[in-house]
């Protein structure tokens, strides 16, 4: 059976119109089209994350943005502070610890999320580290850390430079790196940008950006100073062949979260995972984010006691449904969906209807899930 709806964390079920304009016809990366569609996508951008200055536009996956981010920064003699509550927390520091920098590292039980006292003692305890490296929406555990909060808990005379993996938070989350005080941001296309896989996005402060004066990057196609050049030349460009159709994608699916209103846009993400949070906690299910508050809008983990989760998510994708499971530690025990595009009450109950006959609940089940699910769905912002 073909997929028909893809629950998986990236990639994720992308709206018509998106896919669309990553079918038109190709223009030449040097032309004035492309410099126009560039500009535009860096307007929006700017708009999205509330903050100046360029994003470096990447041909990559997120796992390339997190590894441009280490290799302009970072190298041999430098320490640096990561702080990991999950599998995408670890796979940041071990890609920093390629450059040759000293890793420290603080450990988060998985599906917990990190305080801001934990990355106030680990900077405190740790003085002289160049850069503390954190998740901002672990895909893993689906859970979200409150970055804002962290940042604000660290004095800024001791701050390092802030490094934010923002791969499944940005275009989901509020997620505002000039306010908010992080350094370097880095996030992909394919999650909460509601775009085909292939571009990774780096952002960076102004703190960041004359941290690299004088630096040359050992990476010619990761060198954040060229692409800046490009992207700020009279005709922006990229300093490289650029996948122009994944642009035109991302100047759609952009143009629709900022049409929509990023408020509206993100609530409407918070209520479809606490009401589907409650649904499934009503169907019996157990949220691996024990704590509300951190649970993220974008993905949701859950564990089905008793059961067996790779049978579920079998029979899910034999209906067509094609979820994620657990990965690293949790491989085996959970289900994970994702919910970053613009779905309402209809897709709610496609999905817990799915799961219903997906789990053989009908003998269990002691309260109304749907019910649940809608009571917290229908209740007044
Ligand atoms: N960080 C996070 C938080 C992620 O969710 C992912 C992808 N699931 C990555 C990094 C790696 O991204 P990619 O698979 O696009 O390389």
């Amino acid at each position: 059976m073909n997929t028909k709806y893809l629950l998986t964390p990236g990639p994720v079920e992308l709206p018509a119109e998106v896919l669309r304009a990553g079918a038109r016809p190709l223009i030449g990366h040097r032309c004035p089209a492309f410099s126009e569609l560039f500009t535009s996508i860096e307007k929006m951008l700017q708009e999205l994350l509330k903050s100046e200055g360029p994003v470096i536009i990447l041909p990559s996956s997120g796992t390339g943005a997190l590894e441009c981010m280490a290799v302009n920064f970072l190298e041999k003699g430098d320490k640096f502070i990561s702080i990991s509550c999950g599998v995408f927390g670890n796979r940041f520091r071990e890609i920093a610890l390629r450059t040759g920098a000293e890793g420290i590292n603080i450990d988060v039980e998985f599906g917990e999320s990190v305080t801001p006292k934990i990355a106030a003692d680990a900077v405190k305890n740790n003085p002289g580290c160049k850069v503390l490296m954190i998740t901002h929406n672990e895909t893993s555990t689906a859970v979200v850390n409150p970055i804002k909060e962290i940042i604000a808990a660290i004095p800024e005379k001791d701050r390092p430079l802030i490094f934010v993996d923002g791969v499944s938070s940005v275009g989901a989350m509020e997620c505002f790196p000039q306010e908010w005080g992080i350094d370097v941001l880095g996030t992909a296309s394919q999650k909460g940008l509601l775009t085909p896989p292939g571009l990774g996005l780096v952002w960076l402060s102004e703190k960041a950006w004359k941290a690299l004066d004088g630096k040359i990057c050992p990476s010619y196609s990761y060198d954040l100073k060229l692409h800046k050049k490009e992207l700020e030349a009279k005709s922006p460009a990229n300093p490289f062949t650029p996948p122009v159709s994944l642009y035109y994608a991302l100047e759609a699916a952009l143009s629709e979260i900022l049409e929509r209103g990023t408020d509206i846009w993100f609530n409407s993400h918070r209520k479809y995972a606490d009401a589907l949070a409650a649904g499934l906690e009503a169907m019996g299910f157990d949220l691996l984010a024990k704590n509300k508050e951190a649970r993220s809008s974008g993905v949701t983990a859950f564990k089905y006691p008793g059961g067996d989760t790779e049978a579920v998510r079998k029979k899910l994708r034999a209906m067509g449904i094609e979820t994620a499971g657990g990965q690293g530690k949790l491989k085996g025990i959970l289900i994970r969906v994702a919910h970053y595009n613009n779905w309402g009450w209809p897709e709610l109950c496609i999905i817990l209807g799915s799961l219903y006959g997906a789990a053989g609940m009908a003998q269990t089940l002691k309260k109304d899930f749907l019910a649940e699910a809608w009571n917290v769905w229908n209740k007044e912002d």
